[in-house]
């Protein structure tokens, strides 16, 4: 079989639940969870007479996100009703946008910095969701929770412009990335708050048409979005390869096996019927509100990747860890408001503070001690009153817990004050050097490493105190002399 001359298409349908208060078209609480049917007026469970009333919030976590993938927002939006009959839909119809995403014509970057690529977002559109059928947790019969029955969610496609299962991989995540900081939602894909359904064709190398695709659902996680899409790109080559034509068909993903089953072929689809929403009115999005929403959003992720490789001189490695998550964003723009050792500032973030956090699992905003008295230590460390290593290992555990102390009387109080005094390190470089004559001499014949020797006696006679840069500034001085 020859791979190498085929090339695989993809597009992504990705619904995110968005962190609304209360559901798209009613006053119900939209929280996750809750008793079984205790979030369900009557409206959510569709009883004749009621009827829908549009909430603000919906579009705005909408235009956000338009926003944030370069979208156009459109103005005059109509609801349109999409209609399927299922135990978990009271209403017979979801309230969608089919005709007029509010949303259209953006774009997501994915891959480092310098060689990005643009994947086109065809839409965004605003719709709500069904409810819950829980199959088992009774052995005879299906059970329905409606609480979620009407929470908002929008649906964001892809243009099919991905080209791999880890280009899929890196798009998801950026999205995940995006909603999550801008708190659109949750990014909870095990509990299906973000959701994504792949469509994947492939073909010769070349072709200027696509091949048939074929759209899979069932992943719980961006892992296993990757997974399914590299499975479904290797059956599809063999198909064709055996002189097989692939159906357009829907496709579960089956996480333990690593592989996809045929769920419904295209003849089986659903016929929608869409046709306009008559109980709601067309929403139209002035251009003010649609300002007002950008010039309150906070600068994204890429921006701050760029502007701390730019402007900080920090790595992509570095800026890509501390831009992945808005808390630590936060906390670093705070920090870096007190300090210039931007360098230093992102070694502690990603370093002693991270590993703190991933210890009990925490969050950057459960870090107690303030940005600017953590900006306080590295100016110790930096006028080598500390090192590194104690501030890290000994002082950082005893700070977490009274971080209100100040950062050298707590190192005074945990001995930990380095001697920079030159005079005092210069007398016990002298007397390490006395000891041992020989080794001064061999030091002289080439053997630079014995330096190291030397730096262990100066740090034994200092019982540890010694700055390390003064000491070796000090020894390289007299050991050349
Ligand atoms: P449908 O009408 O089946 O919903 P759409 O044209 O709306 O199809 O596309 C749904 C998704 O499938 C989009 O993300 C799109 O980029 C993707 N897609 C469309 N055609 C192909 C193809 N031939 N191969 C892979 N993905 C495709
Ligand atoms: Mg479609």
């Amino acid at each position: 079989m020859n791979k190498e001359s085929y090339e695989a298409v993809i597009g992504l349908e990705v619904h995110a639940q968005l962190l609304t208060k209360t559901k798209a078209y009613s006053s119900d609480i939209a929280e996750y969870g809750g008793d079984p049917n205790t979030h369900v007026s009557v409206v959510t469970l569709g009883h004749p007479g009621t009827l829908p009333v549009f909430n603000k919030r919906t579009a705005e976590l909408a235009i956000t996100m338009g926003l944030a993938t370069h979208c156009k927002i459109r103005e005059h939006n109509l609801f349109a009703r999409k209609n399927y009959f299922y135990a978990d839909l009271p209403k017979g119809y979801q309230i969608t946008q089919d005709q007029t995403p509010i949303c259209t014509e953006g774009y997501v970057e994915i891959g480092e910095s310098r060689k990005e690529k643009r994947i086109g977002i065809t839409r965004i559109h605003m719709e709500e969701d069904a409810g819950k059928s829980i199959h088992e947790l009774d052995p005879y019969f299906t059970l329905i929770d409606l609480n979620r029955a009407g929470t908002p969610l929008i649906e964001i496609v892809s243009e099919p412009d991905l080209r791999s299962g880890e280009e899929a991989y890196e798009y998801l995540t950026e999205i995940r990335k995006l909603v999550r900081y801008l708190a659109i939602c949750d990014g909870n894909m095990e509990e299906g708050s973000l959701r994504c359904d792949a469509n994947i064709s492939v073909r010769k190398k070349g072709a200027s048409e696509f091949g048939v695709k074929v759209e899979v659902k069932n992943m719980n996680s961006i892992r296993n979005v990757k997974r399914a899409i590299d499975h479904e790109i290797e059956r599809q080559i063999a198909a064709i390869e055996n002189g097989e034509t692939i159906s357009q068909e829907t496709r579960s993903f089956d996480a333990a096996a690593g592989t996809t089953f045929s769920m419904r072929s295209k003849e089986a689809a659903h016929d929608y019927r869409y046709f306009p929403e008559p109980d709601l009115p067309p929403l139209r999005i002035h251009a003010a509100m649609v300002e007002e929403i950008r010039s309150g959003m906070p600068a994204l992720p890429k921006e701050l990747q760029k502007r701390y490789e730019q402007e900080l001189g920090l790595s992509t490695y570095d800026a890509a860890l501390l831009t992945a998550e808005k808390s630590v964003v936060t906390y670093f723009e705070a920090l870096i408001q007190h300090t210039t050792r931007y360098k230093a500032a992102a070694n502690w973030i990603l370093g002693p503070v991270r590993e703190w956090l991933n210890a009990g699992a925490r969050d950057m905003d459960d870090f107690p001690v303030a940005p600017a008295q953590l900006a306080a230590l590295l100016a110790l460390i930096d006028e080598g009153k500390l090192s590194f290593s104690a501030a890290a290992q000994q002082l950082l555990p005893v700070w977490v817990e009274e971080p209100d102390t100040a950062p050298d009387a707590l190192a005074q109080k945990l001995n930990l004050i380095q001697e920079t005094d030159e005079a005092f390190i210069e007398q016990l470089v002298d007397e390490a050097l006395k000891a041992f004559p020989d080794k001064v001499a061999e030091y002289r014949n080439g053997k630079k490493g014995l330096i190291g020797l030397f730096m262990g006696e100066v740090m034994k006679r200092s019982k540890g105190k010694a700055d390390p840069k003064v000491a070796t500034a000090l020894l390289q001085k007299k050991l050349e002399a």
